[in-house]
């Protein structure tokens, strides 16, 4: 398979407050969010060039920034209006965003209290991982040998690159083991989330999703309450033991990148993606590119 590295393609990068040449997008080795995972981001979808709820990844932004003790130079409005500028300068209509913001050179060591603060805005094309027919067969997932970290351990509300070190090793044991992602739970013993997405779950015609209390409430998430809701399909938020997967008729996972992903497997758990599965990957696909 022959990949083009991230840091060897044409194009332009938003960099602290210009469009700079993509292969010039460059940061020293000595930077505190390399060391010291200062470092947050967004993943954002743009649908026949339009950023979906790119506001609502802004503010997370700000606020993943903020749970990690560093405020973004740039309001929220100004962060929106950076990323429409760079994913028009791209010229793709259905493409991602990845806006990130570090703390910089100044100082090295766990104390940056006078780090300058950055933020890059890149947008690339990234399809759809399946078409909505395909989606249909289910994707499976392994057990992940680690679990979500308490709010006491973490701040587990941001989107911080440190709390996905867990993440790319949960999911790399799950592709060497021949799935396509893992299951985590939570530190309390509940079902949390896959690596980079949100868990649901029907059974018998409600929808049953974990309390984001330790884990990214994601918008996607947040986005496919509301159209199960505006099915008539009711909607339980509440702690999930990993048995009840044994009641659960259809699974799905839910996130920008993923979109509505069906899953046909978990561990030794076996679903049949159905009804429920098709009418919101149709109502997420119908919304996103309305
Ligand atoms: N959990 C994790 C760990 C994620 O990386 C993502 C993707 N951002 C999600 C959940 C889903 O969030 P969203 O729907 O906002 O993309």
């Amino acid at each position: 398979m022959s990949i083009l590295p991230f840091d060897d393609r044409d194009g332009v990068i938003w960099f602290d407050g210009a469009l700079v040449p993509w292969r010039d997008a460059k940061i020293h080795v000595l930077t505190h969010g390399l060391h010291y995972a200062s470092s947050v981001f967004e993943g954002e979808r743009v649908y026949n060039g339009k950023v979906f709820k790119l506001t609502e990844h802004s503010e997370r932004l700000v606020k993943s920034a903020g749970l990690l003790g560093f405020a973004i130079p740039y309001s929220v409005a100004e962060i929106d209006a950076a990323t429409r500028q760079t994913v028009e300068a791209t010229g793709f209509t259905d493409a991602y965003v990845r806006p990130v913001a570090w703390r910089g050179s100044e100082m090295m060591g766990v104390s940056a209290q006078v780090s300058r603060i950055h933020l890059a805005i890149a947008v690339w094309q990234w399809p759809s991982y399946f078409s909505p027919e395909a989606r249909m067969a289910g994707i499976r997932l392994a057990w992940a040998p680690w679990r979500r970290p308490s709010p006491e351990s973490a701040p587990t509300a941001s989107k911080a690159a440190g709390l996905y070190m867990i993440c790319t090793l949960s999911k790399h044991q799950a592709e060497a083991q021949g799935y396509q992602d893992a299951l985590m739970l939570d530190h309390r013993g509940f079902l949390a989330e896959a690596t980079g997405a949100n868990l649901f779950l029907v059974i018998d015609g409600v929808l049953h999703t974990p309390t984001p209390d330790c884990f990214l409430d994601g918008i996607t998430r947040r986005t496919v309450i509301d159209l199960a809701k505006a099915r008539g399909l009711p909607v339980v938020e509440r702690h999930i033991p990993p048995e009840d997967l044994a009641k659960a008729q259809e699974v799905f996972l839910t996130g920008t990148a993923a979109e509505v992903t069906p899953v046909g497997e978990v561990g030794e758990y076996r679903f049949t993606p159905g009804q429920v599965c098709a009418a919101l990957v149709a109502d997420y696909d119908a919304l996103v590119r309305g």
